[in-house]
């Protein structure tokens, strides 16, 4: 390691996607519900209440454990984790300690020196979300809060990597291949709000190591170590020290913060849970049949519909953008694949990031539609990505949606080459209208074409043939040069 190396370990908790809580029967579907509303006695932590283990959170569990590469260890426990706060109905918090479900894996990432990059797994362990807070105003000056159990006892997992990261980016990789994997499980949804959270550890090579807490979000988790690399560096280079200290991440303003608490693990008086027996889960491992994981999938991209690999990458990312490619393809798999490839992975995710939309919005006879017009040739590449920002915005804003090729008829999009007197007119109107360049044209500057092309190019608002107009256009200039 060099000098000033980037240090970064993640925590990384997400919600197992199960019908009912980790220890009651309450429904985990609480999103679109008031708060409160999916309570009983065990997730409200009423005296006597007792909690009954999910086995299903513990199957979904143990395939994380499979397909990070875990050893799940012969017995397992769960502890209470005892503080007090609000969103803590019970005052502690059932979790694992010093005897998770699974320990030792990897989970390999496309590295900043290139190439497949390990990064080990310290342990994966079950343990129950808490309730929720809710800030009428903003949480330091709001004059009360209010709390949401919906979300207490939501059986969530968390995967503890070593400090094998060493840049932001390499811990955003660490991110989306751990995401898909656990989507291509189909244990858990990253669609859903607040399904993931994460806490990153982060030094700077022979520095003390901060805590940075509750990252919520994918892109969060890349911002916050770059705030706190520069803000540790920046310490060191004035030559003070960087304090071992746990920091808030503050989404809207893109900084971390110090925290006021400062619990230490033996503040937390962890002890066995009394009321859940041990877990003897070893021998269930075996029985789990892995689906095909992300890359598998994108090897197999590779070879079945010959995507190039940075295709096969972006589009095996997420499972739904590749049930969408496969969705597409499978109806003409010779003629479309390498069109939809390039199509989803360099213009839809796109335009679906910019929209904020998801790709299950997207309708795929629609796409393959458009995709047909484009290979037919019946309008241009550029005419297609406007085709498609329509069809995303109707769907986006519950309009009506027109099919691709009513859009074209409704704009006027087709090609002109379709019409190559319309084509002509134009580019005898782009000279007359630009004697300038012609002029240009005459005494050899080759920035002139370029230009009269681009003019044509904007008159017939993109629908002309490139080819075609550099060939009329080339011709019309040459008539002139001898007339
Ligand atoms: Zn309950």
């Amino acid at each position: 390691m060099t000098e000033g190396q980037v240090i970064v370990g993640l925590e990384v908790h997400c919600q197992l996607d199960t019908r009912s809580k980790l220890f009651c029967g309450c429904s985990t579907d609480y999103r679109s519900d008031g708060p409160n509303t999916h309570v009983c006695p065990v997730c409200l932590g009423l005296p006597g209440a007792m909690p009954v283990l999910n086995k299903r959170s513990i199957e979904y569990a143990l395939r994380v454990a499979k397909a990070l590469n875990c050893s799940v260890l012969p017995e397992s426990e769960f502890s209470r984790k005892n503080y007090f706060y609000p969103d803590l109905d019970k005052a502690y918090q059932i979790t694992q300690y010093d005897k998770p479900l699974a320990e030792g894996g990897y989970l390999e990432i496309e590295g900043d020196e290139g190439g497949e990059k390990r990064i080990r797994i310290t342990r994966i362990h079950v343990e129950e979300d808490p309730g929720r807070l809710v800030h009428r105003g903003s949480a330091e000056r709001g004059k009360y809060s209010l709390v949401d159990y919906n979300r207490a006892g939501i059986p969530l997992i968390e995967i503890v990597s070593e400090p094998d990261m060493r840049s932001p980016k390499e811990a955003r990789k660490f991110l989306n291949k751990l995401r898909a994997t656990l989507e291509y499980l189909s244990v858990f949804d990253s669609e859903k709000e607040g399904s993931l959270r994460v806490d990153a550890n982060i030094s700077i090579k022979g520095s003390e190591r901060v805590e940075v807490k509750n990252i919520s979000s994918y892109k969060g988790v890349e911002k916050a170590l770059l705030f706190e690399i520069t803000r540790q560096k920046s310490l060191l280079r004035r030559g003070q020290k960087v304090d071992r200290e746990t920091r808030h991440y503050l989404e809207a303003r893109g900084v971390t913060q110090s925290s006021r608490s400062k619990e230490q693990e033996h503040d937390y008086r962890y002890f066995p849970e009394p009321d859940l027996r041990p877990l003897h889960v070893q021998s269930w491992v075996e029985g789990i049949v892995l689906p095909e994981l992300p890359d598998a999938r994108r090897e197999r991209f590779i070879a079945q519909y010959r995507c190039s690999l940075n295709h096969a990458r972006t589009l095996t990312g997420e499972l739904r953008v590749a049930n969408f490619f496969e969705k597409v393809v499978l109806a003409d798999p010779v003629g479309l694949s390498t069109l939809a490839a390039t199509w989803i992975a360099d213009t839809l995710i796109g335009e679906l990031n910019y929209r904020n939309m998801s790709i299950d919005g997207v309708d795929a006879p629609g796409f393959m539609e458009l995709l047909t017009l484009i290979r037919q040739g019946t309008i241009t590449d550029k005419s297609g990505i406007e085709v498609l920002r329509v069809m995303l915005d109707q769907r986006l804003n519950k309009q009506p949606c027109e099919t691709p090729a009513a859009i074209v008829d409704r704009l006027n999009l087709a090609k002109t080459s379709g019409d190559p007197g319309a084509l002509t007119v134009a580019i005898e109107e782009v000279i007359t209208q630009h004697p300038k360049a012609l002029e240009d044209y005459r005494n050899g500057k080759s920035g002139a074409i370029n230009f009269l092309v681009g003019q044509v190019m904007k008159k017939t608002r993109g629908c002309a043939d490139p080819g075609e107009l550099n060939r009329l256009l080339t011709e019309a200039l040459k008539q002139r040069e001898a007339g």
